[in-house]
């Protein structure tokens, strides 16, 4: 694998109005932290294709696509976890086309891929990070695993057995 790309000049490509051109480039989205808690992005590299477009009227339409998982514990359970994050992320720079045509990426002509990637590696990331779709999680009660043991439940009143002893022995 190449080294990563942190940033890309456009212009180097030199191309033509309508024209277009896919590379394939190292990218490292880095890693993330939810409530004090470390995800890390595996493998801390991967390769990216970045499509660009040369529009019309000037400046790029550009397209990042790239899939990587993600490794931490289980918001729900705390056993390993890694979900594997797929990203498609679009971006338009037409210098003069107006404040919405201009890319935060894209600095006259010099695209800043280490930013993209991660900010839209953050926006592809699911809301919870779990180790299954259907993860039961933990007992709310004692923790238990409740995937490892679906049929745990707690007697909602003491037992009144326990009850009885209690009072034998303190009298
Ligand atoms: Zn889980
Ligand atoms: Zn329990």
């Amino acid at each position: 694998m190449a080294g990563r790309t942190d940033s890309f000049d456009l212009g180097t490509l030199a191309l033509a109005s309508g024209e277009g051109r896919r590379l394939t480039l190292a990218v490292a989205p880095g890693s993330f932290d939810f409530g004090g808690t470390n995800y890390d992005v595996e493998p801390e590299q991967v390769d990216a294709i970045l499509d660009i477009s040369r529009m019309t009227h000037g400046g790029y339409a550009l397209r990042l696509r790239f899939t990587a998982g993600l490794t931490g514990p289980c918001m729900r359970c705390l056993e390993p976890a890694r979900p594997t994050i797929a990203v498609d992320a679009r971006e338009v720079d037409q210098p003069g086309g107006g404040e919405e045509l201009r890319s935060p990426y894209v600095d006259d002509g010099e695209l800043d891929v280490a930013a993209w990637a991660r900010d839209a590696y953050a926006l592809a990331l699911p809301t919870q990070v779990v180790c299954r779709e259907d993860c039961a999680g933990l007992c709310p009660e004692c923790g238990v695993s409740l995937n490892e043991d679906p049929g745990h439940a707690h007697e909602r009143e003491p037992d009144p057995r326990w009850a009885k002893l209690r009072e034998l022995r303190f009298e």
